[in-house]
């Protein structure tokens, strides 16, 4: 999608530091961390909000859980603990329009969020 940050890091028009790619999904560490471990999991489909997603983007959504699951093993933090986020509209914090999960681990996290 035109404009869109993450389709750039997508397209490798801009740079990031991807740890994991496949074929519906790219995962990269955040340029600004909130944790020791935080990282982007994000579709390489452009969706731009958890509102838009559609029943055929089940399967998708669930792989991007799974991915972020390898992930949180290879960093050493599933033992532990982590958490996932999806931050969805304006009130949430959400900044950038392309959907993604933040993985975030490596130190303990507090409840309820901010
Ligand atoms: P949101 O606030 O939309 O849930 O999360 C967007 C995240 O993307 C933020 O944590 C922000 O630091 C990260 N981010 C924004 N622009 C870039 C970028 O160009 N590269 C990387 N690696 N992360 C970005
Ligand atoms: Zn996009």
């Amino acid at each position: 999608m035109e404009g869109c940050m993450f389709c750039k890091i997508l397209k490798r028009e801009i740079p990031a530091t991807i740890v994991y790619e496949d074929e519906i999904s790219l995962a990269f560490r955040d340029i600004s961390p909130k944790a020791p471990t935080h990282i982007l999991v994000i579709p390489k489909k452009h969706i731009r909000t958890v509102v838009e997603v559609k029943e055929e983007d089940n399967s998708l959504l669930g792989h991007l859980i799974y991915v972020a699951n390898g992930i949180a093993k290879k960093e050493g933090i599933s033992e532990k603990g982590f958490r996932l986020v999806i931050n969805c509209g304006l009130e949430s914090g959400q900044s950038v329009w392309h959907i993604h999960i933040h993985l975030l681990g490596g130190r303990k996290m507090t409840w309820p969020p901010g």
